[in-house]
């Protein structure tokens, strides 16, 4: 297939290798990153999408994303697919569905989960927003990038479903954490706690495969002094971008309103954005009850 790739940053530019060296023909564009080997260099995003089977973006935000759609669907052949793969809010996942309809040309959005390691490794798991058409001529680049491809519905859902998941892992992070703050200050030891909760009821992947206490479970960011891993940065994103969707659709979310307010403090008031998400536990650590 020929491919344009529009944005190849952390994530961007791994993913861009794996379709080069599986025999695609890629060319990219960036604002500020250079190039992977193997990939040409185009001098704008729309010099990327010409003549393109898929146009695949990976980029920041929902605003960026719509500002690409505008300049890369006019030039577009007719079928071809914009593929994003980004983490956006739902509302503009839609509404670029339906400029790349106003185009003949299809749509799908699929973020990921996995992160900077599943892109390297082409084990990323996507979830993916569309018709089934546009699903099937995607599904060849989604076996390369990542292992698993869900296909969730129609257009927004594939993002639907990233925060969904996200704000899940917020909440359950938190929990965790607290959990782990509350076992000390009673004298309960972080082994024990451990090997209790991870086979009853309280497990979770945060507890499981994912523990915050440094030198308890398997090996996780915690072990690495909170060297992400998952930014708190990034998981306050996902978390924002829950909310907006819950707002939008007048869906009650108490923990994730909660998981939010306390993410944006740990990263804006205190500064610990570059942490990985799971350093929430030495903060509740430090603090008493207030
Ligand atoms: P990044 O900041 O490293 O990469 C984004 C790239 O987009 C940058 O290189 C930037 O220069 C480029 N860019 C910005 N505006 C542009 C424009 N108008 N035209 C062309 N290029 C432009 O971010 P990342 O970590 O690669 O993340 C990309 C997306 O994937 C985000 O939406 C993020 O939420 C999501 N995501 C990231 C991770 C992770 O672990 N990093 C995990 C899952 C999902």
């Amino acid at each position: 297939m020929k491919v344009g790739f529009i944005g190849l940053g952390n994530m961007g530019a791994p993913m861009a290798a794996n379709l080069v060296a599986a025999g695609h023909e890629v060319t990219g564009f960036d604002t500020v990153a250079a190039c992977p080997d193997g990939v040409a260099s185009a001098s704008t995003a729309a010099a990327a999408a010409t003549d393109a089977d898929v146009v695949l973006t990976m980029l920041p935000n929902g605003a960026i994303l719509k500002s690409v759609a505008s300049e890369v669907l006019p030039v577009m052949s007719k079928g071809a697919v914009l593929l994003d793969c980004s983490t956006v809010d739902v509302e503009s996942a839609r509404a670029v569905a339906e400029q790349a309809s106003d185009h003949g040309c299809l749509a799908v959005d699929a973020p990921v989960s996995g992160g900077i390691g599943g892109a390297a490794a082409g084990t990323l798991t996507f979830m993916a927003g569309g018709s089934d058409e546009a699903f099937a001529k995607t599904e060849p680049l989604f076996d390369i990038m990542g292992q698993k491809a869900v296909h969730c519905g129609p257009s927004g859902n594939g993002q639907a479903a990233k925060i969904c998941n996200n704000m899940i892992l917020g909440v359950t992070m938190i929990g965790t954490c607290e959990a782990f703050a509350l076992a000390d200050k009673l004298g309960l030891d972080r082994q024990k706690l451990f090997d209790v909760v991870s086979t009853s009821s309280g497990y979770s992947w945060t507890m499981n495969a994912y523990c915050p206490a440094p030198g308890v479970g398997p090996t996780s960011p915690a072990d690495n002094d909170y060297t992400p891993g998952f930014a708190a940065a990034l998981m306050l994103k996902d978390l924002r971008l829950s909310q907006q969707a819950a707002e939008a659709a007048d869906a009650d979310t108490p923990m994730g309103q909660a998981a939010t307010a306390l993410y944006e403090t740990f990263v804006e008031t205190e500064g610990q954005g570059d942490k990985d998400f799971s350093a929430m536990l030495p903060r509740f650590e430090s603090r008493r009850r207030s």
